[in-house]
């Protein structure tokens, strides 16, 4: 039977390349949502077409009773969860000092507390079938830090330290944990950039271009495949060399 992935925020930008990806590989995917729910259905109907396996369901991964849900339901319909996706992420631009202390919740709670409320109800499965995969999407700047993104940073940085300590605790049931940070690819959350700020963040980029979603989305396969069976508690960087 073919493997079963949650992908986490799957109907837009890196998660919809995730999906797309992985569905074509063969993975029956659930594909979670939160407002996007028009793409959502778009694009879970475009590749059952194709005769792949997908579902979607609506859930603010902020919220554990939601995701509590998410995960019955994806018991419900796929019988297991192989695999999981913490992609679903906001940004937060602004001084430290503007910040309110309502926008540090809700950045903290959609992009670190969903990973921690997300992999708590997959390891239920996870470590009775004593296998799977967790992989989280951080970020550059979970790594190095961004200036006037500081929260956000910080969110990300909670990710790393939490994917690899996740590592170590379930390392002897068979599961593996990495985390993928991605340099500056180009979704709807780089729409408030404008093209000089794009055009410099490019010359600044080794590789000389900018990220696509499909750069990540060939990553992630390859940590659920075989051959990286072997690797766990590992961040990777997908940023053209902007961080080297
Ligand atoms: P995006 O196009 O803005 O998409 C964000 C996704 O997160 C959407 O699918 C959205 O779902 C979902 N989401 C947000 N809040 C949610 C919630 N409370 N519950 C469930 N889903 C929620 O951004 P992206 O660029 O694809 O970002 C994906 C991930 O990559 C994020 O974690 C982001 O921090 C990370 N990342 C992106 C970049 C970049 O340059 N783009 C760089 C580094 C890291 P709905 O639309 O359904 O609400």
């Amino acid at each position: 039977m073919s493997k079963v992935v949650i992908v986490t925020g799957g109907a837009r930008g890196i998660g919809e390349a995730i999906s797309i990806e992985l569905a074509s590989n063969g993975y029956r995917v659930l594909i979670n949502y939160n407002k996007s729910k028009e793409r959502a259905v778009e694009l879970m109907q475009s590749l059952n077409i194709k005769g792949y396996n997908v579902d979607v369901f609506c859930a603010d991964v902020s919220n554990s009773s939601d995701v509590k849900k998410m995960f019955d339901y994806c018991l419900k319909t796929f019988g297991t969860v192989d695999c999981l996706i913490n992609n679903a992420g906001i940004s937060c631009e602004g001084l430290l000092t503007d910040i309110s202390e309502d926008e540090w919740d809700n950045v903290i709670d959609v992009n670190l507390k969903s990973v921690f409320l997300c992999s708590k109800e997959a390891l239920k499965t996870m470590i009775s079938n004593h296998s799977g995969s967790i992989i989280n999407i951080t970020s550059m700047w979970g790594v190095t830090g961004g200036s006037y993104e500081t929260v956000y940073s910080a969110s990300k940085a909670g990710i790393i330290g939490l994917t690899r300590a996740l590592a170590k605790e379930v390392g002897p049931s068979g599961i593996n944990v990495n985390a993928i940070a991605p340099g500056v690819i180009m979704t709807d959350m780089m729409s408030g950039y404008s093209n000089e700020d794009l055009k410099n963040l490019k010359d600044e980029t080794p590789l000389m271009r900018l990220g696509k979603p499909e750069d990540i989305a060939s990553l992630v396969s390859f940590l659920l495949s075989g051959g990286a069976d072997f690797i766990t508690g590992q961040v990777f960087g997908v940023n053209g060399g902007f961080v080297i």
